[in-house]
């Protein structure tokens, strides 16, 4: 009879996990924009911070190789495979407090739930804090999740950051021999599964009204640079009919990517992000034009027909417009898809959580995206406000937030390993 009185004193799991986002969100490089940088004085105390929340979550826990926060909750018996949960703790420069703190503090919240109840699992649980995905400090990203996935390159040590502070430097600096980087991979005998929670960081669950949803892939992304030469000229005396203006046909260009993405039903995004004209004054016809596109879909099938179909369509506007084009492929990344056995578990989650089940694809990045390499993954995304991330104004509500931490914990209890799932 006192089950409502006991509840009202005990804070939910979504408010001891909003408490801990705003503990974290203070730990900055300036004080007014947050910004959390990998292998900084600020890093460290975040890493000293989570490590202690793991200890007191019954964790044994400790900094890997390359920065990573790992704690490790035992099952039954000592030594079993894990489910490996987690997210970064680094951000990028005036970021939001939820982008990364969100999936680590949520992960080690419901595994403190199991210890006060005492309860193990068939398994062992870890809760990883990558140290670095934004990649904003050298210039390269996922370096925590690379190192954990055993594809980290070595090279990048030699990367220096605008300071001049070579990365080598930097993880000596943070305590790490930068020789030993190697030692934070992990192998795939001893994980079951990488499962990640993060803010969606787009409107789509707003939209839906749901508080959280199942990733089916993280996108894959195509970068082109592209370059149309036409002929400048005064903008009086050279007639319409005899123009090769080439921001005129990089307009064309660019409602095509748009009017091609926007009639398509799988997915696809394309942005153009970047223009540059020249010579760029008010009375001479643009003679050359650079702009960048942004071709993303959930698969890479879908991405790379979509880049070629839009190709042509460059070329064909380029040659009826008698302009000279360079396009080039600036960078590629596979799409990463999100585990069927896995998203059918965080489904039952959500569904005996009492929501509607969405599927959606991740247009962002992931830590998924280098973990996939050594364990089979799968995201639950929760709803964030107007879809606002990388931004000050990045806010999850509280009730969303418990509604994420429940369907991660239920899911957690109800796990069964791949073998079992089948
Ligand atoms: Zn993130």
């Amino acid at each position: 009879m006192n089950t409502e009185a006991a509840g009202a004193e005990t804070p939910s799991l979504g408010e001891a996990i909003v408490a801990r986002i705003h503990e974290l969100g203070a730990i900055s490089e300036t004080p007014d924009h947050l910004a959390r940088l990998f292998l900084t004085r600020e890093h460290r105390a975040a890493a000293d911070l989570i490590l202690g929340w793991m200890r007191a979550a019954g964790m044994r826990a400790h900094v890997d190789a390359v920065g990573n926060v790992c704690g490790r909750y035992e099952g039954h018996e000592f030594g079993r495979p894990c489910l490996m949960l987690g997210s970064h703790y680094d951000t990028v420069r005036d970021a939001g407090k939820w982008d990364g703190p969100l999936g680590i503090v949520t992960a080690i919240s419901c595994v403190a739930d199991l210890n006060r109840r005492g309860r193990r699992l068939p398994f062992a649980i870890e809760v990883i804090g990558f140290a670095d995905e934004e990649g904003v400090r050298f210039a390269s990203t996922l370096l925590g999740s690379r190192a954990v996935a055993g594809t980290f390159d070595e090279s990048v040590l030699g990367k220096s950051d605008t300071a001049g502070i070579t990365m080598r430097q930097a993880l000596a600096s943070f305590g790490l021999d930068p020789d030993h980087v190697g030692r934070a991979a992990r192998t795939r005998s001893e994980l079951l599964a990488y499962v990640e929670l993060h803010i969606e960081q787009g409107p789509v669950l707003e939209d839906q009204n749901l508080p959280v949803g199942v990733v089916t892939a993280i996108s894959g992304a195509t970068r082109l640079a592209a370059r149309l030469t036409g002929m400048a000229g005064h903008a009086g005396t050279v007639p319409m009919k005899q123009r090769k203006d080439a921001l005129a046909g990089a307009a064309e260009c660019i409602g095509a990517i748009e009017q091609f993405c926007r009639t398509d039903e799988g997915g696809l995004v394309g942005t153009v992000g970047y223009i540059h004209a020249a010579p760029g004054a008010t009375n001479v016809i643009p003679g050359r034009v650079s702009f960048t596109i942004d071709i993303r879909a959930p698969g890479d099938a879908h991405r790379r027909r979509a880049v070629t179909d839009l190709v042509r369509q460059i070329e064909s506007i380029a040659k009826r417009r008698d302009l000279g084009l360079q396009l080039d492929v600036t960078h590629e990344n596979r799409s990463v898809p999100c585990a069927d056995w896995l998203k059918r578990q965080i489904a039952d989650a959500i569904a005996s959580e009492g929501y509607r089940v969405l599927e959606l694809p991740s247009g962002a990045g992931h830590d998924g995206m280098a973990m996939i390499d050594v364990a089979d993954v799968a995201m639950i995304f929760v709803r964030c406000k107007g879809g606002i991330s990388h931004h000050p104004d990045e806010h999850v509500d509280t009730a969303d937030v418990d509604a994420g931490a429940r369907a991660l914990l239920r899911m957690i209890e109800n796990f069964q390993p791949r073998d079992e799932a089948q």
